[in-house]
């Protein structure tokens, strides 16, 4: 995935007119986790009113307890599937296990590989077979090498749709969930030929920072912000606490797109 090994950027193209590393600033929105229709929905209407092509979910949690909300599962994908593709919304999301990346083929369109399962070689050996776009998520405590070693086995294997995220690391300071690393972004994009994103909401995890943490990603040289909303992020099944609501999300993309006209 070195830029010694391309001439130029890579761009992922998920048809339709909709571009990743293109030059433009890709702007991928949706709750931590798909809950039920209604809530797709809603989510489905507010990207499309503010000119958002990609939709995040999560359907498979990989979450601290396992008593908290773990996911709809397939059928909850499926559902999303079938709303999200009557809009013209791209749908990404995580895949934790081998097994699901069969279930899961025909339903998105880019397969999130989630921090905890950056270094899950067996899944990212599988991935690398497969004719579909992934974004690999940097680990909880993982280093920049690390999260390139990721990519090198899905590109090594054979896939080259492959899109980085840089999620905030584990530090000693506790005042925000994670500390996103804006350094990683102008390093990665140094060191790779692949589209860099980052991710601010589980970046700094709290919903009135999550703005400010996104445009110093882009004006580190993002090529898109993930972030999470929900029609109620009080009542969100995860991550509420780092969830904006739409009215929140909406000026949120008005500001993205101006800080990208500045590059
Ligand atoms: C998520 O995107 O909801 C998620 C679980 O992210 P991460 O793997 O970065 O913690
Ligand atoms: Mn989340």
């Amino acid at each position: 995935v070195s830029r010694k090994w391309k001439v130029g950027r890579s761009y992922i193209d998920l048809g339709d007119g909709v571009l990743i590393g293109d030059g433009n600033l890709s702007i991928m929105a949706g709750p931590c986790s798909i809950e039920n229709e209604d809530q797709v929905q809603k989510t489905i209407d507010h990207l499309v009113k503010n000119g958002v092509r990609i939709m995040r979910g999560g359907v498979f949690k990989p979450r601290s307890s396992p008593y908290a909300f773990r996911g709809l599962g397939i059928d909850g994908l499926k559902m999303w599937y079938t709303l999200a593709r009557k809009a013209g919304i791209k749908i990404i999301s995580e895949v934790m296990q081998v097994s699901q990346i069969v279930e899961m083929y025909d339903y998105v369109d880019v397969f999130q590989v989630g921090a905890r399962n950056t270094q899950n070689f067996n899944l990212l050996d599988e991935l690398g077979k497969v004719d579909k776009a992934v974004m690999i998520k940097r680990g909880i405590s993982g280093t920049i090498e690390e999260l390139l070693y990721s990519a090198e086995y899905v590109f090594a294997a054979g896939n080259e749709k492959l899109i980085l995220c840089e999620r905030g690391i584990r530090t000693y300071e506790r005042a925000s969930r994670n500390t996103l690393d804006v350094n990683a972004i102008p390093i990665l994009k140094e060191k790779t030929h692949l589209p860099v994103v980052a991710d601010p909401s589980h970046g700094i995890g709290i919903r009135e920072f999550v703005e400010p943490v996104a445009l110093a990603a882009v004006m580190a040289g993002a090529d898109g912000i993930i972030y999470e909303t929900h029609q109620e992020p009080e009542k969100a099944a995860s991550d509420g606490q780092q969830t904006l609501d739409f009215e929140e999300s909406a000026t949120l993309i008005a500001h993205l797109k101006k800080a990208a006209a500045l590059l």
